[in-house]
């Protein structure tokens, strides 16, 4: 029986084109090409930028299949490989010349009065007010109050998210062999009338995150996790930690972690 491989991209033309050609050299050297989820599967390629990849995530429902991306995107920092490279790509695939990175998830557990949400982030999750308003939230970190929170949100990523939302808001890139938890404020009011942390904070991997919204706050706080918006009503709190739960992410052999941050921001 020949081997399976799944190959989902967004509709840009050039992913588009590009699966196609995909799909007629990876039949040439015997496989067998799926454009739908299939638990048989032995790979999972998307075509896109990183929105396609976390997007083929979400619609697989988190496989444990190994999945790599090629980029016909913007950045593209989970997708390795691009479009130029598909024959070598095959080749080393074909050799098992390649490395798998494992990536943890950032589990989202929302309590509300009817009971309770789990979802899953390969980036993060987003706590923040709806119609752009100031939020006020209370973080506890292991059942430790640190601080009530004034201002746009609080955005808690993955390592692997570290290099997304969280940079922009002035957070700090991790390296994605260290398994951390980090909390970084959007837009902090400190004044004398709130005050909270202006930089981001870094804490272990089996920390529980607790934000509580302060109650009139709990039917208009969102959560938002890798770009994806959840509304809820009377939300009591929301507890983030790191999953068990992973991505296996196939990567090229050459991989290194800061040469691909020099290349994508530097
Ligand atoms: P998007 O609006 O296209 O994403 C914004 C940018 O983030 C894109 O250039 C995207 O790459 C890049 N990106 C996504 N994950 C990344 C990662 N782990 N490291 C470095 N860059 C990354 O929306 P999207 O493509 O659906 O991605 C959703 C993500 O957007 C969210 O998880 C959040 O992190 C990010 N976001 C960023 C801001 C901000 O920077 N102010 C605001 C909202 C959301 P591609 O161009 O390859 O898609
Ligand atoms: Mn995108």
């Amino acid at each position: 029986m020949s081997k399976i491989i799944t190959l989902n991209s967004n509709n840009v033309k050039k992913s588009l084109e590009t699966r196609e050609l995909l799909h007629k050299k990876l039949v040439e050297v015997g496989f067998n090409v799926d454009y739908e989820y299939n638990p048989q599967a032995e790979l999972i390629i998307s075509i896109g930028g990183d929105g396609c990849f976390l997007q083929t995530v979400r619609d697989y429902n988190i496989p444990n299949i190994p999945l790599v991306g090629i980029n016909t995107g913007h950045l593209g920092f989970f997708p390795d490989i691009s479009p130029d490279n598909i024959d070598s790509f095959i080749k080393s695939y074909l050799e098992k010349d390649y490395i798998i990175q494992e990536l943890p998830l950032i589990q989202t557990k929302v309590i509300t009065s009817k009971g309770s949400c789990d979802i899953f982030g390969i980036n993060e999750a987003v706590i923040k007010g709806d119609n752009s308003r100031t939020i006020h939230l209370k973080l506890n970190i292991n059942n430790k109050h640190v601080q009530n929170f004034s201002g746009d949100g609080l955005i808690v990523s993955t390592s692997a998210g570290s290099t997304a939302y969280n940079y922009a808001v002035g957070g700090s890139i991790v390296d994605t062999s260290l398994n951390v938890i980090q909390v970084a404020p959007i837009s902090p009011i400190n004044t004398n009338a709130y005050r909270c942390f202006t930089s981001s904070i870094i804490c272990s991997h089996d920390s529980l995150v607790n934000i509580c919204p302060e109650c009139e706050f709990e039917n208009s706080t969102l959560v938002v996790v890798d770009g994806l918006q959840y509304n809820f009503n009377e939300i009591d709190n929301i507890r983030l930690s790191i999953s068990d739960r992973k991505i296996k992410l196939l990567r090229t052999s050459s991989y290194e972690f800061w040469s691909r941050v020099c290349e994508k921001f530097l």
